[in-house]
């Protein structure tokens, strides 16, 4: 296998975690800090704490606009705290100048970093959007040529089938059974068609604003195999499903949990390839309220010291123009929109990941 690398580096995910680690290092800080200053007293943390919260509140709650408001409102609360001190007569005037004083640059200086923390959130969502984007197209441009395949197949069947009924009418009242057979037939290829053209439509646009609807698993795993069976085919590849049950539906936004099993199922036959025994197997099961969807390859697993990071964004280990390093992470995100979860097995022999999303009640 090829040694990680990563797809396209991207400073962001870096700047965030940077940002976040000095928001709360200041936050423990302030707290510590007033601690020791203010006469060592829990007051001194009583008097600091609820400024720090409301900033952190702010941000998590709120967005930038809110964070600075907060930092404004702390700076005001301390300033009248440091009215009243001069007020009265107190020997240590300066501890609580110096105090106060500290404690406002600091609630500045967090709320600018949590601005800023804020805003590469913003710019990482845009990044993988983009990055996301690129990938269904890149995979699409792919699939374009086994989709014209897929299609040219029923569609020649379907235009065969047309001549022979022709043929049929034109020879005369015939035999009623053959023509119901065949114009059957034709339904069916049409039927293939459609569901061909429906799953790369699904594919190929946005779906985060589309509404949940119930769909059949079998329906989903169907048209993920439809898209995919093409590549499967001329790599060689054995698929096996086991476990559907036409009964069995999701609630959910079908283009993103069928984006969900063909990511898997790309990636099992990327790893698969090469080797001399090359098989996926799709094995679907109910647990209680939720529907599991296991996709196994015949892999040997995924080497430990990279188990944790094949789900974060722009890892990959494909050589560069193969892997975005976006398939897994982005699949993770559409499930758990879902509130579902996706996992990689640690106990299985072969490679395999798990997809457990809520059953239709
Ligand atoms: P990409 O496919 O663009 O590399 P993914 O997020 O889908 O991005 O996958 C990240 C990495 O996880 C892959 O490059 C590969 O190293 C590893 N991986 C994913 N699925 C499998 C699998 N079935 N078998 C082995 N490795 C896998």
């Amino acid at each position: 296998m090829p040694s990680p690398s990563l797809a396209a580096p991207s400073p962001v995910p870096a700047i965030a975690a940077r940002n976040r680690l000095v928001i709360t290092g200041l936050a423990v800080a302030i707290t510590a800090g007033t601690f020791v200053f203010d006469l060592m007293t829990p007051i001194g943390v009583a008097a600091a704490l609820p400024y720090t919260l409301l900033i952190l509140l702010s941000l998590r709650l709120g967005g930038t606009a809110a964070t600075w408001l907060a930092a404004a409102v702390a700076t005001v609360l301390t300033g009248i705290g440091l009215w009243i001190k001069v007020q009265g007569p107190d020997p240590e005037l300066w501890k609580g100048v110096v105090n106060r004083g500290t404690c406002v640059l600091v609630f500045w200086a967090m709320a600018a970093l949590g601005v800023a923390y804020k805003r590469s959130r913003e710019r990482l969502l845009v990044e993988q959007a983009a990055a996301l984007r690129t990938e269904q197209l890149a995979s699409l441009g792919e699939m374009a040529a086994g989709i014209g395949h897929e299609l040219g197949t029923p569609l020649g069947a379907l235009q065969g089938r047309l001549e022979l009924l022709e043929q049929m009418l034109a020879a005369g009242p015939g035999d009623p059974e053959a023509m119901r057979r065949t114009v059957h037939i034709l339904a069916r290829l049409a039927d293939r068609m459609t569901r061909i053209i429906r799953a790369v439509r699904s594919l190929a646009r946005d779906a985060w604003e589309d509404p949940f609807v119930d769909v059949s698993v079998e329906e989903i795993v169907g048209d993920a195999l439809e898209i995919a069976e093409d590549r499967l085919r001329r790599l060689g590849v054995d698929v096996r499903v086991e476990g559907l049950d036409e009964k069995l539906r999701i609630p959910c936004r079908e283009a993103q949990i069928s984006q969900v099993l063909l990511n898997l199922i790309a990636n099992a036959a990327d790893a698969v390839q090469e080797l001399p025994e090359r098989w996926i197997r799709i094995e679907v099961s109910r647990r209680r309220d939720t529907v599991a969807i296991a996709v196994t390859d015949s892999g040997e697993g995924i080497p430990d010291e990279i188990r944790a990071r094949v789900m974060q964004p722009f890892f990959t280990t494909k050589p560069a123009g193969q892997g975005t390093g976006f398939g897994l992470s982005i699949s993770r995100a559409f499930v758990e929109a879902h509130a579902g979860t996706l996992s990689l097995e640690s106990g299985s022999a072969h490679t395999r990941f798990v997809v457990t999303l809520p059953a239709k009640r």
